[in-house]
């Protein structure tokens, strides 16, 4: 190896390590879904590797636990959660998204702050890879994205805020997905964290 070149992966090697952010993601499967085999065999062997593959290309390593959870279906407005975690991002899967935030339409995925607890919730026969650049990415980076991005904390946004995040979320999947860049993501990935753990980032 040449001097040169030496420096080279030296300074590569700093800089990657340096840059990375573990995220920490914790999954929780509703136990009260019905999802067929190859719904979730789609899911977990293709939708959700191409997630971890996009957000490690941009420098941030998703950190994943499982635990037990289900979505009730109250007969009011709000659906109840259970199995969510604090200080974390919650990664719920499901087979359809609750009437409160699905109204009919079929949708992909929601993410919201519910109880203080981050959390994406995914419908999996819905579910998609990336597809168009800009206009349809992987649905998991696109809604892990809304939490990274702290769209999370803007509560209740108009219409033209609306669609102006989903273009922000859907350019910056592209940039991970396409040309790796995750810069812009680490740092507001890392305001979010602390963001979520007040308490940790009280004592640091
Ligand atoms: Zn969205």
């Amino acid at each position: 190896m040449t001097r040169r070149a030496f420096l080279w992966t030296a300074a590569a090697i700093r800089s990657g390590a340096q840059g990375r952010l573990p995220v920490p993601i914790h999954r929780v499967m509703d136990a009260r879904a019905h999802c067929t085999p190859e719904q979730l065999r789609h899911f977990w062997s293709s939708i959700w590797p191409e997630a971890v593959r996009d957000f490690s290309q941009g420098g941030i390593e998703l950190q994943t636990t499982d635990g037990p959870g289900e979505v009730r279906r109250s007969a009011g407005d709000n659906p109840i959660l259970v199995g969510l975690r604090r200080g974390v991002i919650n990664l719920v899967l499901t087979d359809q998204l609750p009437l409160y935030w699905d109204n009919s339409l079929a949708l992909a995925g929601t993410t919201t702050l519910w109880d203080g607890n981050a959390m994406s919730m995914i419908a999996l026969p819905y579910a998609h890879g990336n597809q168009v650049p800009f206009l349809s990415v992987n649905t998991c980076v696109h809604e892990l994205l809304h939490v990274l991005l702290q769209d999370i904390f803007v509560s209740r946004p108009q219409w033209y805020q609306s669609d102006g995040r989903e273009f922000r979320v859907d350019s910056y999947a592209t940039g991970l997905w396409l040309f790796h860049d995750g810069a812009a993501i680490r740092e507001s990935a890392q305001a979010c964290l602390d963001r979520l753990r007040p308490a940790v980032a009280a004592r640091t």
